[in-house]
């Protein structure tokens, strides 16, 4: 076999591709992680960090730095978002049993990527090199060959096994004629952040807020130093109408009237798709995170089953590589993750939406009466938040 440059090629330094990185160091497997960015993004994306996910970074050593920059999240509400009334209520409590960490987390994810490179710099079998992009990659018997434009040059690299994290818009995935099946929704959603305090607004408000609406839904999420505010946005608005002062102010005094205006710290406008990858593996090649799924953020689901498929992806390419276990783990780590992905991630962040905008009078009051009784319930909503906090998902036999 000719020499490899790492056992292991991850594309991709987002949370996912990082949190896979340290997992396999960990495991004493050489692995290089390849950012095409020149140093880690600090945009404010995914924030939501469920209980599943925190015990399984816990033995990578950065749940302790995260609880001490983030927001613990105890409950969280759905509410009508004109009468402002509570239809539902989830206190994480109930998943005391069932987690280390019962409730939720906000922490921007940016946050996690910085933790998990200091962790790989320390890491003798694992290394991330920024501004190398992956361009294309090509089998050979044994190995895979990748070639890399660098500030160097092209360059070609080899490994056992190439993972795609390289999110929504994967060149792996494309290069590996893995389609990506699903759709993308009319509507694009405005995330918005202030430093006011909505809680001065509403009385009892929980630090996330679903705001059910079928006009105009709204999430109110707090993050570390600033509340996010999500709007869907109608498909015939131009982005530059949606992004501009006017319009974002129109619509926080929308949500809660002020005589001040309101003071914006960041804006971002995005598409949402809901896709799975036909498959998560092909031949020497595997995907994780948003290359593999992508769903809408409503329930902050799409980082979080990122970060588990990392876990698994680890666990059966370690096993695969110094256990000598068949590849074919790796098609049950495709077929697995991929259920879960339709069945659990997807299917629940569509439920999440529809409840949040239903139109129809009769089925409005429908599911939010169901959903206020599980509230009440202490075993129903137990079993609620187990799914809602993916820590079912992981109880799923393979
Ligand atoms: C604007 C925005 C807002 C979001 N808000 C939320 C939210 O509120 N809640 C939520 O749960 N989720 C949110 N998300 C989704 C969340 O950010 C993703 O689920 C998460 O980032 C997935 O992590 P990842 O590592 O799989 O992919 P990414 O974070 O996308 O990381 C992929 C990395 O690969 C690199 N890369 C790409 N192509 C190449 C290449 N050819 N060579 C080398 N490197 C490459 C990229 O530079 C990037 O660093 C949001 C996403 C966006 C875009």
């Amino acid at each position: 076999m000719p020499s490899l440059d790492a056992e292991v090629i991850v594309v991709g330094g987002g949370p996912v591709g990082l949190t896979l990185a340290a997992a396999l160091g960990a495991q004493g497997i050489a692995t290089l992680v390849l950012e095409g960015l020149p140093e880690l993004p600090e945009d404010l994306r995914g924030s939501t960090f469920h209980p599943a996910t925190l015990d399984m970074l816990e033995p990578l050593g950065v749940v302790e730095p995260m609880l001490a920059r983030g927001v613990r999240v105890p409950n969280y509400q759905v509410r009508d978002r004109r009468s402002r009334e509570i239809i539902a209520d989830f206190d994480f409590s109930l998943l005391r049993d069932d987690t280390r960490h019962p409730y939720r987390l906000q922490c921007e994810q940016h946050k996690l990527s910085a933790l998990l490179l200091e962790r790989i710099a320390r890491t003798a079998s694992a290394e991330v090199r920024f501004a190398n992009r992956y361009l294309s990659h090509t089998h050979h018997d044994d190995t895979i060959q990748v070639t890399v434009r660098t500030p160097q040059g092209e360059c070609s690299l080899s490994a056992m096994w190439l993972v795609g994290a390289d999110g929504i818009g994967s060149a792996v995935r494309r290069t590996a004629e893995i389609a990506f099946e699903g759709f993308t929704y009319p509507e694009k959603f405005l995330s918005v952040s202030t430093p006011y305090d909505f809680r001065s607004a509403i009385p009892n408000l929980a630090l996330v807020t679903y705001l059910a609406d079928p006009e105009e839904w709204c999430l109110l999420l707090r993050a570390p130093e600033l509340w996010r505010v999500m709007f869907p946005i109608p498909p015939d608005e131009p982005d530059s109408t949606t992004l501009s002062d006017a319009a974002v102010e129109r619509r926080l005094q929308g949500l809660h009237p002020r005589p001040q205006p309101y003071e914006v710290a960041h804006r971002t406008l995005y598409p949402v798709q809901q896709r799975v990858a036909a498959s998560f593996r092909s031949g020497r090649v595997c995907l994780a995170g948003d290359a593999a799924h992508a769903n809408n953020p409503l329930g902050g689901m799409g980082l979080n089953s990122g970060i588990h498929d990392a876990f698994a992806l680890s666990d059966a390419l370690a096993r695969v590589l110094h256990d000598g276990a068949a590849p074919s783990l790796l098609d049950d780590y495709s077929r697995h993750r991929r259920r879960i992905a339709l069945d659990h991630i997807n299917a629940q962040a569509a439920r999440n939406k529809r409840l949040l905008e239903e139109r129809d009078p009769a089925a409005r009051a429908r599911v939010r009466a169901e959903l206020t009784a599980t509230a009440a319930d202490p075993r129903k909503a137990r079993d609620y938040l187990l799914r809602a906090s993916l820590i079912a998902s992981l109880r799923e036999q393979h």
